[in-house]
């Protein structure tokens, strides 16, 4: 089995660093051009230089200007997007009572609102060409909650009702999404656990490691693939078997 994404144009939100910048070197490899995105150009451009037909985008995906601006360009870049993969996605952590407005707002903008908007502008040019995937990168947290997290909990959750709805609302057009929710994967934005909180997360993985970026890049690959092709509305929990 080889996944062969050649002749695909895919659009991967957050893909500068971490699992982001995993998906889009893993679709690439398997032939796609990629578009990698970030707030920073210049770090954009950095990683897709790394790739096969790839480019750099700047874009903050908390401002929908920008997300409406990243379709365009992307579009008028690769002439199609076939592949979207919302990955970009931040916390800004506190207990509920102490949580203040304007970091739910930011949360919910970057996480949730930015995926709504992207779908909404690529998935004109798929129901044109009757072939798209969406992958929405969602989180375990948003299966089961989190204490010190109820806005990115609430984000990641929100993304589980977006994909299961555009999944219906598309499937007639052969436009497949799905989520992916990760478990603990090792990036920048699980770095800062201390080892007191590693080894207790730890002794509640059956599979006794924390993820890496590669093991949710080839899950997407495969979402995306012709393998998956009877694949909708899904969300494919990856997380070493944590909340099975
Ligand atoms: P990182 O913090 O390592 O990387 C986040 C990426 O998103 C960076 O490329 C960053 O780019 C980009 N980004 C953040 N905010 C914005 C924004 N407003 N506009 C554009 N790009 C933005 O995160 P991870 O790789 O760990 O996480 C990726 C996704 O996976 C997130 O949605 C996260 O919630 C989810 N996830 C992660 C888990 C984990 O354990 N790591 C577990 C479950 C889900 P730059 O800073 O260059 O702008």
């Amino acid at each position: 089995m080889k996944i062969d994404l050649t002749g695909k144009s895919a659009l991967v939100t957050g893909s500068t660093r971490g699992i982001g910048r995993a998906i889009a070197g893993t679709l690439a490899a398997c032939g796609a051009k990629v578009a990698v995105v970030g707030r920073d150009k210049a770090k954009a451009d950095a990683v897709s230089a790394e790739l096969k037909d790839s480019r750099g985008f700047a874009c903050d995906v908390a401002v929908p200007a920008d997300v409406l601006k990243l379709v365009e360009d992307v579009e008028k870049e690769f002439g199609a997007i076939d592949i979207l993969v919302n990955n970009a996605g931040i916390t800004k952590d506190n207990l509920m009572l102490r949580l203040k407005d304007e970091d739910w707002d930011t949360v919910l903008d970057s996480n949730l609102r930015s995926a709504f908007l992207a779908i909404r502008a690529a998935s004109r040019g798929m129901m044109k060409r009757r072939w798209g995937r969406i992958v929405n990168i969602s989180s375990v947290v948003g299966l089961m909650g989190n204490k010190g997290q109820t806005n990115y909990a609430a984000s990641k959750a929100g993304l589980i009702g977006l994909t299961k709805s555009v999944a219906k609302e598309l499937a007639s057009r052969n436009i497949l999404c799905n989520a992916i929710a990760p478990g603990f994967i090792e990036t920048d934005m699980t770095g800062a656990m201390t080892e007191e909180a590693r080894t207790a997360l730890m002794a509640q993985i059956p599979l006794a490691r924390l993820g890496t970026p590669a093991d949710i890049a080839w899950t997407t690959a495969f979402l995306c693939s012709e393998y998956a092709s009877y694949i909708t509305g899904q969300v494919l929990v990856v997380d070493g078997g944590l909340i099975m």
